[in-house]
């Protein structure tokens, strides 16, 4: 199965898609845990991202489409996987069809993750104050409200493309976090039996 995980930062993407990718034999390809990780080995892709990610901006779509095309043709990923962070806007979003499309592979599942923005100021605000600030440089104030800006400009209209192609499936991110892995694994039950049948 090859998913992705959308919605806002805070919503919840990470902690749900590695629950499921463990239940599905999948593999959880964060592009924001790729782009930390060369940030810290200070590679050449981390040194073009660093800025960018701790004031909230995007990095250019060229540097993570060519993430994403090298670390899905990796043979862990052969039984599928989950996208947590990508794609976040249109031009990502038709890179990855034309990148599947080569493979004669396709989407099974856009899970939504719907969260009101206040909710997700608290979430961001808890876990900046848990981990000190330490953890990461894009916790804060004004780089969440750049993140959040973000995502109602470029990454939302990702909703409207994949309801079009009639793959979208919205969860409340705002219910209780055991909730949301059982809506999303019914979800995900319903699709299987769609393409089995
Ligand atoms: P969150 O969703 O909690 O804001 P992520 O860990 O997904 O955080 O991403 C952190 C940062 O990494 C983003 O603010 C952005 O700078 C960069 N980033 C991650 N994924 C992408 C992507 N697909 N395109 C461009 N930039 C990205």
């Amino acid at each position: 199965m090859k998913l992705i995980f959308l919605g806002p930062p805070g919503a919840g993407k990470g902690t749900q898609a590695e629950r499921i990718q463990a239940a599905h034999g999948l593999v959880q390809l964060s592009t924001g845990d790729m782009l930390r990780a060369a940030v810290a080995a200070g590679t050449e892709v981390g040194k073009q991202a660093e800025a960018l990610m701790a004031r909230g901006d995007l990095v250019p779509d060229e540097v993570v489409v060519g993430i994403i095309a090298d670390r899905t043709e990796q043979p862990d990923c052969s039984n599928g996987y989950i996208l947590d962070g990508f794609p976040r806007n249109v031009a990502q979003a038709e890179a990855l069809d034309k990148m599947l499309a080569s493979h004669g592979a396709k989407l099974d599942a856009v899970i939504e993750l719907g969260v009101e923005d206040s909710i997700l100021l608290a979430r961001i605000e808890k876990r900046a104050a848990e981990t000190n600030g330490s953890a990461r440089a894009d916790d804060n104030a004004e780089a969440l409200k750049k993140r959040l800006a973000v995502y109602h400009e470029q990454t939302a209209p990702l909703i409207g493309y994949y309801k079009n192609v009639g793959i979208l499936t919205t969860v409340d991110g705002m219910k209780e976090m055991d909730e949301v892995t059982a809506e999303i694994e019914a979800a995900l039950e319903l699709k299987e039996k769609d393409n089995a049948s």
